[in-house]
């Protein structure tokens, strides 16, 4: 059953889904107030300030919100985290963007439009404003520009690709694999898994490297899904767990690579790829099934500097089923 927040905006924009919506939301914001929509990467704390929105990056650093919107008399306040990278930041901003379109003002400031929210209408409303931002600061056809061309057994190249967009759109690599997941871009299936390594967040023990989240892009037949913090090895993308082990003995800054001797490349220019057993949970006629089969695989892992100042990294594992789909 529709909620009646995701009815709400349906209506506001003559749309027959989700994402329909969104993407004209974006639209509009951008025709309203953008000098050149296609210009990339989008202004968004210009547009959001065109759209009535006062922006303080006051939020507590290395609190647990990255952004908060506050209706005001006349328009809205924002405040932002200062301390988090400026793909994410311009993500939350854009997202705090689209919750404007669940207020109405009739003169007395901004009141929301739906009222009380329960649970499911407030999962409802940020699924939206998720949706908004995506299409806002990555629009779909350029999206599907980027993946035009690619063959199936390039997981190398497949990251590569996610790289340079994410340079361009000026996002992370997290908003842009699951903006492009949604989007149902035609073309091979891939499996995006990222991964840290850390103990179980349950027990705290355990310390190894695990999912943090994955996502599936491309024509997959059926959806797989890999569970958040689960063990990487268990899974079998044994060469992303090699990879971090090579670089965690010089836990060194910078973007790393194995060679296809297994050595550790910094700043590689061309990605190895490998023949890995995955062991994936796939949907088949509405059960999910444990599957093994063989992906071909690529890793790139990524360093990052906490706040305790040591170098901390994250893998980022792309593989393809082989024979073009999972069993
Ligand atoms: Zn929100």
């Amino acid at each position: 059953m529709v909620s009646r927040t995701e009815r709400y905006f349906l209506d506001l924009f003559l749309a027959s889904s989700l994402p329909v919506a969104a993407e004209r939301a974006a639209e509009s914001v951008k025709i309203k107030f953008c000098s050149d929509p296609s210009a990339l990467p989008v202004d968004v704390f210009n547009l959001a300030q065109a759209n009535g929105l006062k922006i303080c990056q006051d939020l507590p650093e290395r609190g647990a919100t990255d952004a908060v919107l506050i209706p005001r008399k006349h328009g809205y306040l924002v405040r932002l985290r200062r301390d988090v990278p400026t793909g994410r930041k311009r993500f939350s901003l854009a997202h705090e963007l689209g919750h404007t379109f669940f207020y109405r003002d009739n003169g007395q400031g901004p009141r929301h439009a739906i009222g009380i929210l329960d649970r499911t209408e407030h999962e409802a409303e940020e699924r939206a404003c998720d949706h908004f931002a995506g299409f806002l600061l990555m629009p779909i056809d350029r999206i599907r520009e980027r993946f035009h061309g690619l063959a199936g057994d390039q997981p190398s190249e497949f990251l590569r690709r996610c790289d340079s967009a994410c340079l361009d759109f000026l996002v992370s690599k997290e908003a842009f694999i699951r903006h492009a997941g949604r989007a149902n871009i035609d073309g091979p299936p891939y499996l995006v898994v990222r991964s840290s390594f850390r103990p179980n967040p349950r027990t705290k023990e355990d310390p190894d490297l695990r999912t943090d989240w994955f996502a599936t892009v491309g024509g997959w037949r059926r959806s797989g899904h890999v569970s958040t913090h689960h063990r990487l090895w268990p899974i079998g993308l044994k060469s992303a767990c090699q990879l971090y082990h090579e670089w965690s003995a010089t836990k060194t800054r910078g973007v790393f690579a194995l060679d296809g001797l297994g050595h550790l490349v910094h700043s590689p220019a061309d990605l190895c790829s490998c023949r890995e057993d995955l062991s994936i949970s796939i949907n088949l006629d509405n059960k999910w099934r444990l599957t093994r089969q063989t992906y071909i695989s690529a890793n790139c892992l990524y360093t990052w500097d906490n706040a305790e100042g040591s170098t901390e990294a994250y893998v980022i594992s792309v593989a393809a089923p082989t024979g073009g789909d999972a069993v």
